[in-house]
């Protein structure tokens, strides 16, 4: 049995996360506070903030292996390997780019090979049609899998975006505004859900293209039944698109690190922070906000 108490037994999370305030010159001048929802905190091996995603979504696949898909780098394949060897659940990782087969792995895929998940690449096109009825049940078969539970890239689906309500239910009435990073969104769909009267989600996504916003009312749509909570993205932080950098990012993620002693993951947090800093400069914040971070790795 894999239920949600089952879960929370064998993997021990640290929830609610901590929020932490954290005293910056630069928020503090507009009349500001900035506190750190720290959930990169709820568990050691679960990268990034995947525990909220990936837990109902084990409890779901009830003991059946799990498959799901990511790029070379992907946090989400990382956390999914991780659950899998914890909790004893076969896990298959289906992972973009043919040419990476029988070279060696990058360090993200070696860590994922080693909390026993099997790796399976395939050509882009194929990944990119992924979730098209035929290419899945080929791609399934091609890796043994027929019976597997499938967790889409990313892990957004509707129960992970369900799952991240408790985000911001912890947070009802302990900031106005909360800053998080969007990949695929499902993290904001469902923050924004579980905030109280008066509270405002604001996501910078990571990637280019401006197709977030359809994404998160679709994710809203599937998970809730309609739109919940309110909340906005600002699309000007991506600082090029997805693990990509400037020389600005760089040097502002160092500086903070330098001033507060937190490192600084930097496919997501760093434009999250660099986004949230740009804001309070331009007076984005009335005085007397509060503006909760979330650090999800
Ligand atoms: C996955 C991830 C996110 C984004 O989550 P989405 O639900 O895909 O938007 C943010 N930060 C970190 C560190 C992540 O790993």
């Amino acid at each position: 049995m894999t239920g949600p108490d089952a879960l929370e037994a064998a993997l021990r999370p640290r929830l609610p996360s901590p929020l932490e305030e954290i005293a910056d010159g630069r928020f503090a001048r507009h009349g500001v506070r900035l506190l750190l929802k720290r959930d990169d905190l709820i568990h050691p091996e679960l990268v990034g903030n995947k525990w909220r995603k990936l837990a109902p979504n084990l409890a779901a696949a009830d003991g059946r292996p799990l498959v799901t898909f990511g790029g070379a780098y992907s946090n989400h394949l990382r956390a999914t390997a991780a659950a899998g060897r914890l909790l004893g659940v076969p896990t298959i990782g289906v992972v973009r780019g043919e040419e990476l087969a029988g070279r060696p792995l990058n360090p993200s895929l070696a860590r994922c090979a080693a909390d026993g998940m099997r790796l399976r690449f395939v050509d882009r096109t194929t990944y990119r049609r992924k979730a098209e009825p035929e290419v899945l049940r080929a791609v399934l078969r091609a890796a043994d899998a027929e019976e597997a539970y499938v967790v889409p890239e990313g892990g957004s689906n509707a129960p992970a975006v369900r799952g991240c309500r408790a985000l911001g239910e912890e947070l009802r009435g302990r900031a106005d505004v909360v800053g998080i990073a969007c990949g695929t969104g499902g993290t904001l769909a469902g923050l924004a859900a579980g905030l109280g009267p008066g509270q405002r989600a604001l996501g910078t996504p990571v990637l280019r293209g401006g197709f977030l916003g359809d994404e998160i009312r679709r994710l809203q749509d599937l998970a809730f039944g309609g739109p919940r909570g309110d909340w906005s993205l600002d699309e000007r932080f991506h600082c090029g698109g997805y693990a990509r950098t400037t020389p600005e990012l760089d040097a502002f993620a160092q500086d903070f690190e330098d001033r507060h002693g937190l490192a600084v993951e930097r496919l997501y947090v760093a434009k999250l922070l660099y986004g949230l800093f740009a804001l309070a400069a331009e007076g984005a914040f009335e005085a007397g906000t509060s503006v909760a971070a979330v650090i999800t790795a």
